[in-house]
């Protein structure tokens, strides 16, 4: 199933998956990848990028901005909002949605 990245190894992290998911300030999700990569996700940006597909077209409330729920499951971040949306985001998906200079090539 897993095509991309490192083959995870057993006893060892996998590098695809966060080891910590944390509060970055009052409006962004943070992530610290097992390879000591860290990812910045503001809520709006988050919200917008839902796999659903659908979100990405939406006008944003601050309701539909606003995580009422954030866990971390075996498959990946679970995010529901406070208009009633849950969100889904594989970790594969939720790292290659990184935005920092290094992830989109400095620019
Ligand atoms: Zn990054």
């Amino acid at each position: 199933m897993r095509k991309l990245g490192a083959l995870p190894i057993v006893g060892q992290p996998n590098p695809s998956e966060p080891k910590d998911i944390h509060l970055v300030g009052r409006y962004a999700i943070g992530a610290a990848w097992a390879d000591g990569h860290a990812s910045i996700y503001p809520f709006d940006r988050l919200r917008l990028d839902c796999p659903c597909g659908a979100c990405a077209a939406l006008a944003l409330t601050p309701d539909m901005a606003w995580p009422t729920e954030i866990k971390k499951t075996p498959d990946g971040l679970r995010v529901g909002w406070s208009d009633g949306h849950a969100s889904l985001y594989l970790y594969p998906t939720l790292r290659a949605a990184c935005r920092c200079a290094v992830c989109t090539g400095g620019h």
